[in-house]
């Protein structure tokens, strides 16, 4: 599978891990939006969000909930971002899910 994000979990491409569990690999953004922006991947390989069963999505949430449990992003506020397609600007096309923190980010259409 010639994918950047599976061969990243996968530790053939090296990454700044931050958060990994049974289903779930969390690394640092190379091109970071925010003072923390992590990526959170599922290990099941699908394109978009759409082709996550719902048990996964609930398994990233997971994940999430859990990396940020007691720490300044949940106490201060973060942010969740899943760009879908063209119109989203979305560039990997392994599912992803952005968590953005670490200091006040800018409103929708800021
Ligand atoms: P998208 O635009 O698809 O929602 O997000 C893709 C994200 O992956 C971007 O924020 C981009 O900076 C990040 N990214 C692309 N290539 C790499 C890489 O090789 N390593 C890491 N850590 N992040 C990457
Ligand atoms: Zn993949």
């Amino acid at each position: 599978m010639d994918c950047l994000f599976c061969k990243i979990f996968q530790g053939q491409i090296p990454s700044k891990k931050a958060y990994e569990d049974e289903n779930v690999f969390a690394f640092h953004d190379i091109a970071p939006m925010a003072k923390t922006h992590i990526l959170f991947i599922h290990k099941k390989h699908t394109a978009n969000v759409n082709g996550l069963s719902t048990i996964h999505v609930g398994q990233v949430y997971a994940a999430i909930k859990n990396f940020t449990a007691g720490t300044e992003l949940e106490k201060e506020g973060f942010r969740v971002v899943t760009n879908t397609g063209a119109h989203a600007g979305q560039t990997v096309f392994h599912a992803h899910f952005h968590v953005l923190g670490g200091e006040k980010l800018k409103g929708f259409g800021a």
